[in-house]
């Protein structure tokens, strides 16, 4: 098919069904066009990258000059970017066609994607149902079949845990990996920019394509990374898996039957195909949730302090001084999920409380790494299930924050190590028809690992 063709199928779909699923805040208009040079270039002998014409949905919280660029946020309303996102920019140069910008929690705060300034998206597989968050329109697009590849970010699970609950394949990336350049920042020691899809081969290719140094994100890793979707390709005999050590951690627990039961059959998989399973300890991981819900507010309260009604988007038209306007901005602009996490971060910062909150934080965050470490010394890649329940009804957590926040209890320790991490199908809940899906995590800089033992699980 040209990309003219695949382009129109999905632009088609997104007429079709995305009324129902809302994975879209907007949709490309130069689409067609996009695709248009790319099938010409192709016609006149250009040789192009593998992924050349293919359709790509990127999530609003990546700047585009062509698209607004939100966050899904009322403050950045109708923002246009004099920039892209590295990881756009490169995607431009590799030929993918961006068809739009996807729906998400507001400033990638949430589980569930309610937390949306523009509306909740739907989960494909039960439209009653939430697709994750924060990057619930990229997992939902992908899911269904609105768009083959997307781009997401993931600060404490926001790629992994809507891959789970809408049956797709998502990555983090090691911390550093990929660029962070014009992804609009939540918490800048935890984002990481990384490809959803529906296999674990077409996240590898997009994956070598976003990845590698940039020069504009100062904790960019001047790493030379191998091929990701040579190692996927690689993995796909299952050979691999022969004496693969495989973590089991001891302490992870919580999780609904029908997710655990999958997760012990794709172990059980893991073990016919000659794995070696072994239990593990990370005696930390009970506390990488409150560590991480004191970091990220206070990374995200001093990032959003850039949003003063002056530089960027929304400005309120209230009478009154700077300060005034500043806060009624702030007021109008910034959702309930946001303003509570800036209230909790600047509280943990301020003078007084910040050892014993943040620098508490820290040194969990210290220990977490450590538990890591310990567990790397004896196992290849640690598996665990993605999340603790399959995708639960909109609605049913949106006034409980600390039931939302408990969704990110098997996410969340890989952001605060910077290990790379990617959650993929394991079969669907017995308990109700969904998708459950498996984590794998690997040591840093071993991303090309978890390509590889998934490909060979998939
Ligand atoms: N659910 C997590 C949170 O609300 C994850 C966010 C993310 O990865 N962007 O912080």
């Amino acid at each position: 098919v040209s990309s003219v063709e695949a382009t129109q199928a999905h632009l088609d779909r997104i007429a079709a069904v995305d009324g129902d699923i809302h994975a879209f805040l907007h949709v490309n208009q130069g689409a067609l066009d996009a695709a248009r040079s790319i099938d010409e270039r192709r016609a006149s002998g250009e040789e192009l990258h593998e992924l050349a014409g293919v359709p790509l949905a990127v999530k609003d919280v990546l700047v585009t000059t062509d698209m607004p660029s939100t966050s899904a946020s009322k403050i950045l309303e109708g923002y246009m970017s004099p920039y892209d996102a590295t990881v756009v920019a490169k995607s431009r140069e590799a030929g993918l066609v961006p068809l739009g910008k996807t729906n998400m929690d507001e400033f990638a705060m949430g589980s569930s994607t309610e937390f949306s300034a523009y509306g909740p998206t739907h989960n494909p597989w039960d439209l009653d149902r939430i697709p994750g968050g924060s990057g619930g329109g990229s997992a939902a697009a992908v899911a269904a079949f609105e768009a083959p590849l997307a781009l997401g970010s993931d600060t404490g699970g926001s790629i992994r845990q809507p891959a789970h609950v809408t049956g797709t394949v998502g990555v983090k990336p090691t911390y550093g990996g990929v660029s962070r350049y014009g992804s609009i920042a939540l918490a800048s020691s935890l984002d990481q920019v990384g490809p959803v899809s529906r296999t674990v081969l077409d996240s590898a290719l997009l994956h070598d394509v976003i990845g590698g140094h940039d020069p504009h994100d100062a904790t960019s890793l001047t790493t030379e990374w191998p091929s990701f979707a040579a190692a996927a390709r690689e993995g796909a005999s299952g050979e691999v898996l022969k004496g693969l050590k495989v973590g089991l951690v001891k302490e992870l627990h919580g999780f609904s039957k029908g997710v655990d039961d999958s997760f012990q059959s794709a172990v059980k998989k893991l073990e016919a195909a000659g794995a070696e399973v072994v239990e593990i300890s990370a005696p930390h991981f009970k506390y990488a949730t409150a560590a991480y819900y004191l970091i990220l507010p206070a990374e995200a309260s001093s990032n959003l302090a850039k949003f003063d009604s002056v530089r960027f988007g929304l400005r309120a038209d209230v009478p009154g001084t700077v300060e005034d306007v500043m806060s009624a901005t702030r007021d109008a602009g910034f959702g309930p999920e946001v303003k509570r996490r800036i209230i909790l971060g600047t509280y943990a910062l301020s003078a007084g409380y910040y050892d014993a909150y943040y620098g508490s934080a820290q040194k969990v965050r210290t220990l977490i790494q450590q538990d890591f470490a310990n567990a790397f010394a004896q196992v290849d890649v640690i598996a665990t299930p993605a999340a603790p329940t399959t995708a639960f009804k909109l609605g049913e957590k949106l006034d409980d924050p600390l039931a939302m926040y408990a969704n990110d209890l098997a996410t969340i320790p890989a952001n605060l190590a910077g290990i790379p991490g990617i959650t993929l199908p394991s079969g669907l809940s017995a308990e109700d028809g969904l998708p459950v899906g498996i984590q794998f995590l690997a040591p840093i800089y071993e991303d090309a690992r978890l390509y590889r033992v998934s490909a060979a699980l998939e």
